[in-house]
């Protein structure tokens, strides 16, 4: 969405136009999420758990990297998702799962915490990074989103790389589909929910926080099936007032529990802290509905929390105290134990 009037007065006159409950004071914070779901060690040879767990390193690496350089959040994490995006490990860009037609639709959304802008592409194909048309959308239209053939043809006027539909082929995910669909047949597809959408929130030295998620959404999608990951206030949301947040999960539920949103308004208007609304909306609200997955989320001040209901999450923290957590499985606890 184009800067409204405000917000270039905001800039003019050099104050945040959300601005932050407690000041920042040049913390930086970033966290990083490949997706939860039902990952156990028993299933994961070492090579794979390796190659994950460096993947995951060199996105959160990427993205802090720029954090020190006072790079914008939102450049940061356009970074560290770009990095899994172009990783056929994740469940976004290259190795997206395939609609139940074999094809592949994906989704992305994009918030800035200071200035409520927010951009979001909805089952686009052929798009190599659906975070940066998010963005684009985001920054070039006057739209939140846009979907399909328009999105498509805006992202790549603007410079966005095309790839043909068999870039997004890996064997495992069509493995994934052909298995799902057995199961279906079945009546028993409901088992096998395996996620790994991709996201990223960031806390800059400016104290703005920003949020961005990146999906092919869930195997055995409908085509035109749009996930919780492109909806402004479910999978991904970012405020200055309290928090930013990506989750990964069953759609689904992600939307009608409204999760990124709630976790803000339950800090901004309760008082909660990002963990405990995190926890409160993931933990309860979600398991209540019956939906399955995690957030990330980091405050103002750069308290990261990561929170899931599922046997584990990919993901990857360095709080503002420069705490650093890398990891795959439930019994891998953050904040570290002091
Ligand atoms: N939330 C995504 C969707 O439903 C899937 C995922 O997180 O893996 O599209």
């Amino acid at each position: 969405m184009r800067r409204s009037y405000l917000s270039i007065l905001v800039a003019i006159f050099g104050c945040s136009m959300n601005t932050p409950l407690e000041a920042a004071d040049g913390n930086i914070a970033i966290a990083i999420h490949g997706g939860a779901g039902t990952m156990s060690r028993d299933e994961m040879t070492a090579e794979l758990e390796q190659d994950y767990r460096r993947t995951l390193s060199t996105a959160l690496d990427t993205g802090y990297a720029l954090l020190e350089q006072g790079a914008p959040g939102l450049d940061a994490i356009v970074a560290a998702i770009r990095v899994m995006e172009d990783s056929p490990l994740f469940n976004a860009g290259k190795g997206a799962v395939f609609t139940s037609n074999g094809i592949h639709e994906l989704d992305a959304s994009i918030m800035d915490g200071n200035t409520l802008n927010a951009g979001a592409v909805g089952a686009v194909r052929y798009v190599k990074n659906p975070i940066e048309a998010a963005r684009l959308v985001m920054d070039k239209s006057p739209h939140v989103m846009l979907i399909g053939e328009g999105a498509q043809e805006f992202a790549f006027a603007h410079g966005v790389e095309r790839v043909p539909m068999d870039y997004f082929y890996t064997e495992y995910r069509h493995r994934q589909l052909k298995k799902v669909q057995e199961l279906e047949k079945s009546g028993d597809a409901g088992l096998t929910y395996k996620f790994g959408t991709v996201g990223a929130v960031a806390l800059d030295k400016n104290g703005n926080l920003a949020a961005g998620t990146s999906t092919g959404g869930t195997t055995n999608k409908r085509f035109g099936r749009v996930g919780d990951s492109p909806i402004i206030g479910a999978g991904n949301y970012a405020n200055n007032r309290s928090c930013a947040v990506s989750g990964t999960g069953q759609g689904e539920f992600f939307i009608r529990s409204v999760v990124g949103h709630d976790i803000a308004a339950l800090m901004e208007y309760s008082g909660l802290t990002v963990e405990q609304a995190a926890r409160e909306v993931v933990m309860k609200k979600l398991v209540d509905l019956g939906g399955e997955g995690g957030v990330i989320a980091v405050d103002g001040n750069g308290a990261v929390a990561l929170q899931f209901n599922s046997a584990g999450m990919y993901r990857g923290a360095i709080d503002a105290r420069g705490r650093r957590h890398v990891a795959i499985f439930g019994d891998e606890t953050w904040p570290p134990q002091e």
